[in-house]
């Protein structure tokens, strides 16, 4: 009896072949979202460069004076404090791209009222008290910060990438808020210094609170 060849594939051959696939598609998936995230954290890092030299374009117009301004947007303290406008209003005039003040990181993670509020941005200021954070300079005394004030500015942190309020400092580490938490708060986030240098930095909460929430 002549037997006819079957040039098609077997169960047994598609089964091998799709679990193949499958395992390199698990071992490439990683590589692939960590690529992502260091273009994300690059960008990022662009858009603070940028808000740096704006903030310096804005001292060298106001005497050396920085603004005493919500990082965010008005209204988040309550009651809210009179008269503070938002950085991003002190700012209008040397910016004109609004995707500047947005870390694609950011993406729908934290912050509810400050995402896409036009009003605002995902950066917020580094101050060294937990009561003034969302705020620079004192809007109670009017006690203003000068860049005269800030000795070595190349190691005057001004803004980051996360949020004091909620201690997010992951927001480049690619892990989640719960495996942040969980696994001893090892974030990793940008951070402009008063030179308009940035750095990317790997910190835990409890190292953060060391370096940045004493006061300066
Ligand atoms: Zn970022």
């Amino acid at each position: 009896m002549k037997r006819t060849r079957n040039y098609g594939f077997t169960l047994i051959e598609l089964l091998v072949v799709i679990a193949i696939i499958s395992i390199l598609a698990s071992i490439l998936t990683p590589v692939y979202s960590r690529a992502q995230e260091k273009a994300r954290q690059i960008d990022c890092g662009s858009n603070l460069r940028q808000l740096g030299m704006a903030l310096m374009m804005y001292t060298q117009d106001y005497d050396g004076l920085y603004p005493i301004a919500y990082a965010f947007w008005t209204g988040t303290l309550n009651p809210p404090l009179p008269q503070v406008p938002n950085l991003k209003t002190c700012l209008d005039s040397y910016i004109r791209n609004d995707q500047i003040w947005w870390c694609r990181s950011w993406v729908g993670k934290y912050g509810y009222y400050a995402w896409r509020n036009p009003r605002g941005g995902n950066y917020d200021f580094i101050v060294p008290s937990p009561n003034t954070h969302p705020v620079i300079g004192d809007p109670t005394t009017g006690r203003v910060w000068s860049d005269a004030s800030l000795t070595r500015p190349s190691e005057y942190p001004l803004l980051f990438c996360g949020s004091p309020w909620t201690l997010t400092l992951n927001a480049h580490s690619g892990i989640s808020d719960e495996e942040f938490f969980q696994g001893g708060g090892l974030g990793t986030i940008n951070i402009l210094y008063a030179d308009g240098h940035v750095k990317i930095q790997n910190l835990t909460v409890q190292r953060w609170n060391q370096l940045y929430m004493r006061p300066r």
